[in-house]
């Protein structure tokens, strides 16, 4: 592609401003638009479950991206509360929800994606929410009334913080999931049960393998969860965390199905996060990345969304390719600060447990290779695996065990 003089970002999030910042930061003279839907502009989603449920008074302006004065620093023009209706790849065309239509010579996706709701009779109520953008948090901190009582549906991250924080802001939490333990699917199991135990202790009720039927709305404005078994429950909220779907409505019949990575979803892009739309790029949550072993992998969090905002920019400016970071993520759940790092196989047969102070360290081990980890309170020891993974340190499970070892000096094997 010859010289690039334009880019247009669809999308202002970790992966939009990353990307835009790099652009900029890098030497980019050209111009460059970003284009999001959301009147607020850019926020961090992350604070959504947490901070801003927390603290009453934190608005948009508190977890800003980035802000007015940054914009015009970098010269870059935003168009917020203004999404893309439509994008022609080929004409590398958007036209906007008010008519406006912009060319660029390179087009960046960075839309996300949407919360998924379950299809259950009542779920269009308006009592039953979602958690993916800062107008659906300001939805629930309205209905929270000193003795509001929320049911939060879902085992995942996202159920799992949401109902640590509003049970520690003194909200009486129904914890719903459809399994017997929240995030055994993501956790090693004792550790799930630990902190499960912790939330429940601020005051959650968890109701596990349950089966919703319906959601009835009470005359008195409040829900009525009806479940399979024929019992029910009232509250005066419902949130449902059942995970999300990348959407990219403004995209043709015809491009999507060109486009698209039938498995995950996502905006097909190779390891450059191109499509295969020349000066068509993809990132973030709504992108799904060709990976070394030519299977496909589609992630849903922060870092990875930076990154490949970051590694989109640099694919745009030719130059090398940043260096894949240890894949890592963070869950605050009320008091608890849980991180992952790399792949962590919730099953026993992989995992070395360093009983380190309250919360033990789990560590998933394959051929004496270190490739995930995850910890409480203890983000040290998390990095430390990243070191190990990064650098294919060899290591031995009974010394990551032992706590007369420090993790430290188990860094280089
Ligand atoms: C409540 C919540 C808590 C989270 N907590 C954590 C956490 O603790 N740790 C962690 O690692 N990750 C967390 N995540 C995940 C993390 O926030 C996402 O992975 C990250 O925000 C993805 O960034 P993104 O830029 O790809 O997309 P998104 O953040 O989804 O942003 C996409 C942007 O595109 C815009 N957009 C969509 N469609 C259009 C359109 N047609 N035209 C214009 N603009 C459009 C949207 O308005 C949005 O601003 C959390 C997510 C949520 C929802």
């Amino acid at each position: 592609m010859s010289q690039v003089e334009s880019v247009i970002v669809v999308g202002a999030s970790a992966a939009g401003i990353s990307c835009v910042r790099k652009l900029r930061n890098d030497g980019f003279l050209g111009s460059i638009t970003l284009v999001d839907k959301d009147q607020h502009g850019a926020y961090e989603r992350p604070p959504l479950s947490k901070q801003v449920l927390l603290e009453a008074d934190t608005t948009h302006k508190d977890i800003a991206l980035i802000s007015d004065d940054e914009l015009t620093e970098l010269d870059i023009i935003a168009y917020y509360g203004d999404g893309a209706h439509k994008v022609d790849p080929t004409s590398r065309t958007v036209t906007l929800e008010s008519g406006k239509q912009l060319t660029a010579d390179v087009i960046v996706l960075a839309t996300g994606g949407e919360a998924r709701r379950l299809p259950i009779e009542g779920a269009d109520l308006p009592q039953v929410l979602v958690l993916r953008h800062y107008e659906d948090a300001l939805n629930l901190r309205q209905r929270l009334t000193p003795d509001a009582r929320v049911a939060v549906i879902g085992g995942g991250f996202i159920g799992a913080e949401t109902t640590a924080s509003l049970s520690k802001s003194g909200f009486f939490v129904y914890w719903l999931d459809a399994v017997e333990l929240p995030m055994a699917h993501l956790l090693p199991q004792e550790l799930c049960k630990k902190i499960v135990a912790n939330t429940c202790a601020q005051g959650a009720k968890l109701v596990n393998n349950c089966r919703i039927k319906k959601f009835i709305e009470q005359a008195d404005g409040q829900v009525s969860i009806l479940f399979e078994d024929d019992t029910s429950i009232e509250v005066d909220a419902v949130v449902m965390g059942v995970g999300m779907t990348p959407k990219t409505p403004y995209l043709s019949a015809a491009t999507t199905s060109k486009m698209l990575n039938q498995a995950t979803g996502g905006i097909q892009v190779n390891q450059n996060q191109a499509t295969e739309y020349p000066g068509v790029y993809a990132a973030g949550d709504v992108a799904a990345v060709l990976q070394d072993d030519g299977s496909t992998v589609r992630h849903e969090h922060w870092q990875a969304a930076q990154y490949q905002g970051e590694r989109t920019a640099a694919a745009i400016l030719n130059q090398e390719l940043p260096p894949e970071p240890v894949d890592w993520f963070w869950s605050d759940q009320g008091d608890l600060h849980i991180e992952m790092a790399g792949n962590i196989l919730p099953t026993q047969e992989h995992l070395v447990v360093r009983h380190e102070g309250d919360w033990p360290v789990y560590f998933s081990v394959v051929d004496n290779q270190m490739i995930g980890a995850v910890s409480v309170d203890n983000p040290n020891a998390v990095r430390a695996a990243m070191r190990m993974i990064k650098n294919k340190v060899h290591v031995d499970p009974s010394r990551l065990a032992d706590l007369e070892i420090p993790l430290r000096k188990q860094m280089r094997g």
